[in-house]
C-alpha cells in the first residue's frame, strides 16, 4: 500500500497533452510532470463525455414521453 500523495488515478493534462498522474489539491489538481492544472477529461473525451449524457438525457425523455402518451 502507497501511502503518498500521489493518486493512480490520471487526469487529462493540456500541457502534456496527455493523462497523467497529477496532486491532487482542494480545489484543483496539478500535474506531476509540469505542475499545470489538469482536467477529469481532454476536450475530446469530454465532449463524449456530454454527448454520451445528453443522448441518456433524450432516450430518458423519449422512453418518458411514450409512457404519457400510453397511459
Ligand atoms: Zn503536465
Amino acid at each position: 500500500m502507497e501511502h503518498d500523495h500521489f493518486s493512480n488515478e490520471t487526469k487529462y493534462c493540456t500541457r502534456c497533452a496527455d493523462y497523467v498522474r497529477f496532486l491532487r489539491s482542494m480545489e484543483t489538481s496539478y500535474c506531476v510532470e509540469c505542475g499545470a492544472k489538469v482536467k477529469l477529461f481532454s476536450a475530446k473525451d469530454h465532449r463524449s463525455f456530454i454527448q454520451g449524457l445528453k443522448e441518456d438525457k433524450e432516450k430518458r425523455q423519449k422512453k418518458a414521453g411514450n409512457t404519457k402518451r400510453a397511459s
